[in-house]
């Protein structure tokens, strides 16, 4: 296995180390709190709403203004019944341009670590907190 590879392997798990021991610190168990946030995804919302509706209605999202300056609206991806999502925080300039989280090397990277852990994409379903790009790094507004 390439040396940079497992650099960045070893990177990525103590980074999901240190999120699965600040969940327990707030009191989550990490298997419970993946499983639970798996099946408000894949099951049907309150109100009969779906993926696909939800997906819908944020084309036109105008809540934060983020809106008016992404090129495309980055929704999850992924398999709707899986038990492990993955939350990332905001799409890049890349996911932007394609529509689609964790693309480009972050989601090379992402590929590699869920090949190491025996998976497939298509396995796990992929989201960010944010649907729209930040054009600049910066402090959260309140909206
Ligand atoms: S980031 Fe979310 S809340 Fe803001 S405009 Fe996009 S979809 Fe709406």
């Amino acid at each position: 296995m390439p040396e940079r590879f497992l650099s960045e392997l070893r990177d990525a798990v103590a980074a999901g180390r240190g999120q699965f021991e600040y969940l327990r610190d707030l009191g989550f168990d990490e298997v419970s709190a993946a499983a639970r946030i798996g099946t408000t995804l894949a099951g049907p919302a309150q109100g009969g709403e779906t993926l696909e509706k939800i997906r819908a209605d944020l084309e036109s999202c105008g809540c934060c203004g983020l809106c008016k300056t992404r090129k495309k609206l980055v929704f999850g991806v992924g398999n709707p019944q899986a038990r492990l999502v993955l939350v990332g925080e905001a799409p890049g300039r890349e996911e932007d341009e394609k529509g689609e989280p964790f693309v480009g090397e972050a989601g090379r990277l992402l590929d590699r670590i869920l090949f190491a852990m025996g998976l497939q994409r298509d396995e796990v379903y992929i989201c960010n907190v944010l649907m729209c790009r930040t054009p600049i790094i910066r402090v959260p507004e309140p909206e």
